[in-house]
């Protein structure tokens, strides 16, 4: 052998990283499951195991196909590297470059040499080059140069069907008397099954867990999804916890699945005619755009930005968060029993709902990025930060987002289903009644008013904030529920 590839669970593909050039005959793979995985960071389940039956799987995969696999279960993944390392001494370790800043940094100092990270479809210097140029760094003007780089929807030099975006016509709310269609369900195997065990875990059957079922996950999306996903993207429902989102995020961050195979799959669909523009569109750009955007300002943005916090804010984690009986609130309720069960919830209950209450209440922004990288399936490092600290709760000072995604219960109520049940009323801002998000809306505004009353793009806002006759009592009753929400009772 003449030199050790290391694969860290985030890798999981023949065809990229570190194995793309591989040769069973000379290179060993070196894989490590860390008892700090299971041990540490308190992990949802779910996550664990996927993580871990899909390394597995892979490993097996591997030797399969003729490679000489290490599989090392030690303290940490340094400590499996050396058991590996002595038993093959003087053999150089390679990898592709880590998708977090602290693996990075760890596996660089130990001595590991690192090939071009290409799980993704931009290169981190030509995403430092796009941002380098931008006075702002404005998603649509970095997903419409993709659109062109890529040659994705395009007609010759003009976008297919002749506009960029198609947003305003996907944001509809969940339909009345809809038939769903079902989601797959994964059936598990004995590698599954020993996971299961070590883990003392139930696993749900709704993550893959090889790269046969991540590809039946895309096909039955692009099937019996994809179509619908466009104009109900952003809805909500107490029907159907997954809508037509694709649920492939998971076997995106673990490369199971590669970003290319998955948008060129919806393209040809597109160019097909089985699906409408808007629906191509809506997808490729959350993938294209939005998952590329992001990890690009994640290393753009350098280690230091996950510890903004610009608002000031400083309450500790509101208990509901981990225990949904201790809220009234029927969509914090449902949404945080759906995640304890799948680890998993679409983009806008992650971003309306959970993160607009901790920008809304002030929460401190750490203690809450810390309890959403544990509490989902997908929760890779550089996509949990830029979209909490910057898009979910703008603690960055406006680096990403020029305004806080911040929303009464009117938005939810449009968006969802549940405002009927719910104890509380989305139109009232006062009273026992008063909808949690509606008043503390208003409040955030009020308290904010030196940080966001010049903002250009909030005038509407704050001109609705200044014709408030009530303003006395909603600062009362915002205190109230404040109170309420720490102690559990609202
Ligand atoms: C506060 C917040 C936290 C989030 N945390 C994560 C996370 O830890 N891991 C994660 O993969 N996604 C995260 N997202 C993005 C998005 O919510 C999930 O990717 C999506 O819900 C996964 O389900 P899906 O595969 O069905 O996505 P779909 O709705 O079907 O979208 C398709 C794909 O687009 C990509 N995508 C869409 N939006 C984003 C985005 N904002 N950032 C990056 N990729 C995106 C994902 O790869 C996703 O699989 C977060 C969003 C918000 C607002
Ligand atoms: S009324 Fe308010 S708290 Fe209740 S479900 Fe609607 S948005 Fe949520």
């Amino acid at each position: 052998m003449k030199r050790i590839i290391y694969i860290p669970f985030d890798h999981l593909n023949r065809n990229y990283g570190a194995l793309k050039e591989a040769d069973p005959k000379v290179d060993l793979v070196a894989m490590v499951e860390s008892s700090r995985m299971t041990t540490g960071d308190r992990w949802h389940p779910e996550r664990l195991f996927f993580m871990i039956s899909a390394a597995r799987h892979f490993a097996s995969d591997l030797r399969q196909n003729g490679f000489t696999v290490e599989y090392a279960k030690a303290a940490t993944t340094l400590d499996g590297l050396a058991e590996i390392s002595a038993k093959h001494s003087g053999l150089p370790i390679v990898c592709a470059e880590p998708s977090s800043f602290k693996q990075h940094d760890a596996l660089k100092l130990y001595g590991v040499s690192y090939v071009e990270n290409d799980f993704f479809l931009t290169p981190r210097k030509l995403f430092s080059q796009w941002a380098d140029s931008q006075n702002s760094y404005l998603m649509e003007n970095f997903y419409r140069k993709q659109r062109v780089r890529l040659d994705l929807l395009m007609d010759g030099t003009q976008p297919a069907g002749g506009s960029w975006n198609y947003d305003k016509e996907n944001r509809l709310p969940p339909p009345k008397n809809y038939s769903w269609s079902p989601y797959l369900t994964h059936e598990r195997d004995g590698i599954d099954r020993d996971v299961a065990e070590q883990l003392g875990h139930i696993p749900s059957s709704t993550w893959a867990t090889t790269r046969q079922g991540a590809l039946l996950q895309l096909q039955n999306f692009i099937t019996n999804h994809l179509n619908e996903f466009g104009p109900l993207e952003d809805a909500m429902t107490s029907e159907n916890w997954a809508v037509h989102h694709s649920l492939l995020s998971p076997y995106l961050n673990v490369g199971l699945l590669h970003p290319s195979e998955v948008v060129n799959a919806v393209e040809a669909a597109y160019k097909a005619e089985k699906i409408s523009i808007q629906s191509a569109e809506g997808f490729i750009r959350q993938v294209i755009g939005w998952r590329e955007y992001v990890n690009g300002m994640y290393w753009y943005l350098g280690e230091s930005y996950r510890d903004h916090n610009n608002l000031g804010a400083s309450r500790p984690l509101l208990p509901l968060y981990e225990d949904s009986t201790k809220t009234q609130m029927n969509c914090v309720k449902e949404i945080v029993s759906d995640i304890n069960e799948r680890a998993w919830v679409h983009h806008i209950p992650r971003l309306m709902v959970l993160s607009n209450l901790a920008l809304l209440t002030g929460t401190n922004p750490q203690e809450f990025l810390q309890w959403m990288r544990e509490k989902f399936i997908d929760a890779s490092d550089w996509v949990m930060v830029p979209n909490v600290i910057g898009m979910g709760v703008h603690a960055d000072g406006g680096l990403m987002m020029s305004k806080p995604y911040a929303a009464g219960g009117a938005y939810i109520s449009r968006m969802s289903n549940y405002c009927k049940p719910c104890i509380y009323n989305p139109k009232n801002r006062t009273g026992e009644d008063a909808c949690p998000f509606t008043t503390l809306y208003w409040d955030f505004l009020d308290r904010h008013r030196k940080d966001f009353a010049s903002n250009h793009r909030m005038a509407q806002q704050y001109s609705g904030l200044n014709r408030l006759g009530d303003l006395d009592q909603l600062r009362l009753r915002a205190t109230e529920v404040l109170d309420g929400l720490t102690q559990g009772l609202i």
